[in-house]
C-alpha cells in the first residue's frame, strides 16, 4: 500500500529564518506538545511547562518589537507558528494567541517608560497574560462593560466582575477594560493588572464542552488598587485599544483554527488508508475521496485568507474587514472539516480513542471567542455597507 502518512503542511515563508522557526515550532509540537495532549485534555491540565519552554524558546513575544524581548516577526509567520501550535494542542496554540492579545495594549499604546518596564518579562520573561473584555451581561455588546474604575489621587480603583477569562486564575498579569466615565465606548480605560493584586479573585473554572486543559473563568475585582502609571493609553481610549487588539487577535483565532482543522483532516485521511470495508480501503470510494477533496480544500481556502489580512497588516495597510472575514471563514471550515473528520471514521469517530471527537468540540469554541461569527459578518458589512442605522 503507497504510504499516505499526512505530509508537513507546504507553507509560503518569507525567509530561511521563518522555514528554521517553523522547523523548532513542529519540533517542539511533536517531541512536547502532541503526545500528551489528549490525556492532559481529559484531565483538564493546563500545561504550563509547555508556555515556560515557549518563552525560553523566544515564541511567546513573535510579532513583537526585539527590542523588548519579542522576535520582531511579521503576522505571516507568527500565525503559521500558531496554526502548528493549534494543531498539536488547541489550549496551547489560543494560549499563545491570548498571551499575545494581552500583550498588545502596553506594546501598542503604552508609554516608553511602561514597555521598558513591563514588556521584557512579558514577552521572554516566562509570563502569562489574560485579556479582560467580556462581563457576565456584556458579551457581545461589550461597549457595555459595567467593571468600573475610580480615581483616588495617584491610583485607581476597579471593582466588578470579567467573564469567561482565559488563564484566569493563572495568568501573571491581566489587561483589563474598565469604565471610568460615560456610558458607552467612549467611557473605557485599560488597565495592566498584575495577577497577585490584592483584591483579584478567581471563580471556579467554567466547566467545558472542549478546550478543557485551559482555564475558563470569571474574574472578581474587589477594590483593586492599580497605579495610574499602569494605565495602558489615554483614558477613555480603552475600548479603542480593545477593538484594535482584537483585529490583530482574531487573526490568531483564525490560524488556531486551520491548525485544528489541517489536523483533523490529516487523521481521517490516514485512517481513510487504513481502513478497509468492501474488501478495500475506504479511502477507494469516491464518497469518501470526494469529501477528503472538500476538506483539504477548504482548509487551505481558510489558510489562504488568513495569509491575505496578514500580508495587508505586515504592509502596514488597513486589514479589519479582511480580519473579520478570515475569523469567520477559518473557524466555520475547522467546525465543518472537523464535523466530517468525525463522518470519514464511521463510529470509532464518534469515541474519545481518536482525536477526531476533541477536534470537533475544540472547533465550536473558535466560532464564539473574540467576536462570534455574527459579530464578524456585523464587522463585514459594516465595511461594505456602513454603520447600521439606530
Ligand atoms: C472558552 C472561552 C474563552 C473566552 N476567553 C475570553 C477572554 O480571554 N477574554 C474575554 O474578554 N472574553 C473571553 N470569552 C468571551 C467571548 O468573547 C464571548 O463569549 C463572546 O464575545 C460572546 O459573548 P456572550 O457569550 O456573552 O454571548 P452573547 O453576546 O450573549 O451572544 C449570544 C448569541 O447572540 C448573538 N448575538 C449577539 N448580539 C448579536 C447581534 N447584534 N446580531 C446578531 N447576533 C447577535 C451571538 O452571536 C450569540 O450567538 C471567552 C469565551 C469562551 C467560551
Amino acid at each position: 500500500m503507497p504510504d499516505r502518512a499526512p505530509q508537513p503542511v507546504d507553507r509560503q515563508l518569507p525567509t530561511d529564518e521563518a522555514r528554521d522557526l517553523i522547523s523548532l515550532v513542529r519540533d517542539i509540537a511533536q517531541r512536547e506538545i502532541a503526545p500528551s495532549a489528549a490525556e492532559e485534555e481529559d484531565a483538564g491540565r493546563f500545561p504550563r511547562e509547555v508556555f515556560t519552554l515557549l518563552s525560553d524558546s523566544g515564541l511567546l513575544g513573535l510579532p513583537y518589537d526585539a527590542e523588548y524581548g519579542g522576535g520582531e516577526q511579521p503576522y505571516e509567520v507568527y500565525l503559521q507558528v500558531l496554526e502548528e501550535l493549534a494543531a498539536a494542542r488547541l489550549t496551547v496554540g489560543l494560549g499563545v494567541s491570548v498571551h499575545t492579545l494581552a500583550s498588545y495594549a502596553l506594546a501598542a499604546y503604552g508609554t516608553k517608560e511602561q514597555q521598558v518596564e513591563h514588556l521584557p518579562a512579558m514577552l521572554g520573561g516566562g509570563l502569562l497574560g489574560a485579556y479582560c473584555l467580556s462581563e457576565p451581561a456584556s458579551g457581545s455588546d461589550a461597549a457595555s462593560l459595567r467593571t468600573k474604575a475610580v480615581r483616588d489621587g495617584d491610583s485607581w480603583v476597579l471593582t466588578g466582575t470579567k467573564a469567561w477569562i482565559t488563564h484566569g486564575g493563572i495568568a501573571d498579569f491581566y489587561t483589563v477594560m474598565a469604565r471610568t466615565g460615560v456610558d458607552g465606548p467612549r467611557g473605557i480605560t485599560a488597565f495592566l493588572v498584575p495577577g497577585d493584586a490584592e483584591g483579584l479573585s478567581v471563580a471556579v473554572p467554567e466547566k467545558k464542552m472542549g478546550l478543557k486543559g485551559s482555564p475558563t473563568a470569571q474574574v472578581h475585582l474587589d477594590g483593586v488598587r492599580v497605579p495610574d502609571a499602569r494605565r495602558l493609553g489615554e483614558e477613555g481610549q480603552g475600548f479603542a485599544i480593545a477593538l484594535s487588539a482584537l483585529d490583530s487577535g482574531r487573526l490568531g483565532i483564525a490560524a488556531c483554527a486551520i491548525g485544528v482543522a489541517q489536523a483533523a483532516l490529516d487523521e481521517a485521511v490516514s485512517y481513510a488508508a487504513e481502513r478497509r470495508q468492501f474488501g478495500k480501503p475506504i479511502s477507494d470510494f469516491q464518497g469518501l475521496r470526494f469529501m477528503l477533496a472538500d476538506m483539504a480544500t477548504q482548509v487551505e481556502a481558510g489558510r489562504a485568507l488568513y495569509l491575505t489580512a496578514a500580508r495587508l497588516r505586515d504592509a502596514g495597510l488597513p486589514f479589519a474587514k479582511q480580519a473579520a472575514m478570515a475569523k469567520l471563514f477559518c473557524t466555520d471550515t475547522a467546525m465543518r472539516v472537523t464535523t466530517d473528520a468525525v463522518q470519514v471514521l464511521g463510529g470509532y469517530g464518534y469515541t474519545a480513542d481518536f482525536p477526531a471527537e476533541r477536534y470537533m468540540r475544540e472547533a465550536k469554541v473558535l466560532q464564539i471567542v473574540e467576536g462570534t461569527n455574527q459579530i464578524q459578518r456585523m464587522v463585514i458589512a459594516r465595511h461594505l455597507a456602513g454603520p447600521e442605522e439606530r
